[in-house]
């Protein structure tokens, strides 16, 4: 993945030296150019897109054996209160300043899990601080039971 990032880099690299070359020449080759710097940037796009899988993958690789089970992240003191922009994560708590730098919404949640939860219909999940604040906030008729270590 990462190799295939840095092959992408190197052909956006190629394709703005490309555009530099076509821009020293006559005004008609010029304006031939046009779609290159869109070209690269797509490119870069997607050399930034795949930095990011391989960024995931390395943090699933790297799970604790004792993370929480459910697949996408909380805060872990305000539970489901996570906006993410521009591959940034931050809680919306007031007064809370965590912030992550990868999309933490959308990547299985890696906190220690404190608790067993069971839902309305009786089936139990280990959870997280930050999983409890959301499930007491949000399910109905669920029950929350501290693990004692
Ligand atoms: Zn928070
Ligand atoms: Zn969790």
């Amino acid at each position: 993945m990462r190799e295939l990032a840095a092959r992408a880099e190197q052909l956006a690299d190629a394709i703005e030296a490309l555009r530099r070359q076509l821009s020293r020449g006559e005004d008609t080759l010029r304006r031939t150019g046009y779609r290159l710097d869109d070209a690269a940037g797509w490119i870069r796009q997607a050399a930034q897109d795949l930095q990011a899988t391989a960024s995931d993958m390395a943090r699933l690789a790297a799970l604790p054996t004792d993370a929480c089970t459910l697949p996408w992240g909380v805060c872990p003191e305000h539970g489901n209160t996570l906006a993410t922009s521009g591959g940034v994560t931050a809680c919306k708590s007031a007064g809370c300043r965590r912030a992550w730098g990868y999309n933490r919404d959308t990547v299985p949640c890696a906190e220690p899990v404190t608790h067993r939860l069971i839902d309305a219909g009786g089936v139990e999940t280990l959870v997280c601080d930050g999983h409890a604040v959301a499930a007491r906030d949000q399910l109905v008729g669920a029950r929350l039971e501290p693990l004692t270590p």
